[in-house]
């Protein structure tokens, strides 16, 4: 099996050699380096665990799969797109970022930024609903963080509130790569590693034969045309906005059939007193031609982002309280 540690992240470590000179070494972090704590969370496929470097004495959430798991179940594939997908992405605030990734006998191991506030849904479930001030706070951090994964040819296919978690700050980090479409990077000019495109690999040019995503936020183009793009992760993008205003998500059903065929009628009613500028906002996102909905930048110059920072200055703007 291909458990190649490509890209794996290296820590620098001051070091004084035989002649007394103090020289600066890379060495790969392994399990002995941390100490692990409580059980953070648990998934399919992996349980996450808070951790300490037992040199810097700072904590990381750190994610390990058993390896015996995942082949059983066949999930080397999805394994191997989080990984590659987040090696992308190490530059941004709003993005959980991969430090190291090492393995022994067992398992695999994910040091990843801790995200101590939980889930956007957990917290969206304690509060109900969000005001306008919260909804457009955490629909800007989520944007920019989408806006900076399409400029580096990512695909996220899974956006729910779930899948964004907190930081001790209270801001955005999104996380969950493990079903990413990655496109050929703009700055990179080697092709995406093999495997990495999405569940048909190679032979995966825009289109999933298999359904990746969540029922109540896939999009339409995924369920008639079997494609998902950028315009995909927009559409789920409309729908977030919409449960944190009303605090369930535009369309859901009994079943995921159901809830399929409400999506590709565009089946859905805002209730009174939704307020207007966001009501427009989703309209213009929950468009079922994916070339005629909203991108990134008609949405951070819609009326509802009026005033509203992104980029570098969005990231130090102190959380709003929750209401
Ligand atoms: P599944 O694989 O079943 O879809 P999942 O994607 O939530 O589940 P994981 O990504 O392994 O699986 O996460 C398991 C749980 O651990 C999550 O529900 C979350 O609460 C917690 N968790 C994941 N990543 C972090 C993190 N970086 N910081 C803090 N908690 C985390």
């Amino acid at each position: 099996e291909d458990w190649k540690d490509r890209g794996a992240a290296v820590s620098m470590r001051k070091e004084v050699d035989a002649e007394g000179r103090t020289v600066i070494k890379s060495v790969k972090k392994g399990v002995r380096d941390f100490s692990f704590g409580r059980v953070l969370g648990e998934g399919s496929y992996s349980t996450v665990y808070l951790a300490t470097d037992r040199q810097t004495l700072r904590e990381y959430a750190v994610k390990v799969l058993e390896k015996k798991h995942i082949i059983k179940e066949k999930k080397i594939k999805y394994v191997n797109i989080e990984k590659n997908t987040l090696n992308r992405l190490t530059e941004h605030p709003g993005i959980v970022r991969l430090y190291y990734t090492f393995q022994d006998e067992a398992s695999l191991y994910y040091v990843l930024d801790l995200c101590n506030g939980g889930e956007l849904l957990g917290v969206l479930k304690k509060t109900g609903t969000f005001d306008v001030e919260c909804t457009r706070f955490y629909g800007a951090q989520i944007l920019d963080a989408i806006a900076y994964m399409h400029s580096r040819g990512v695909i996220h296919r899974d956006l729910k509130p779930e899948n964004v978690l907190l930081d001790d700050q209270m801001h955005v980090k999104i996380t969950d790569f493990g079903t990413a479409k990655l496109l050929p990077d703009p700055r990179d000019p080697r092709p995406p590693p093999e495997d990495a495109s999405g569940p048909n690999g190679a032979h995966d040019d825009n289109r999933t034969a298999s359904f990746v995503g969540t029922a109540e936020y896939v999009s339409p183009e995924l369920l008639t045309d079997k494609s998902a793009g950028k315009p995909s992760d927009l559409w789920a993008f409309g729908c977030i906005i919409y449960q944190l205003l009303v605090g369930r998500p535009p369309f859901k059903a009994a079943t995921e059939y159901l809830t399929f065929q409400k999506i590709v009628g565009l089946e859905y009613e805002f209730p009174a007193g939704f307020p207007p500028a966001a009501r427009d906002l989703v309209e213009r996102c929950l468009v079922l031609d994916p070339n005629r909905r909203l991108t990134v930048e008609h949405i951070k110059n819609h009326e509802f982002f009026d005033g509203q920072q992104f980029g570098k200055e969005l990231w130090r703007i102190k959380a709003p309280r929750l209401r």
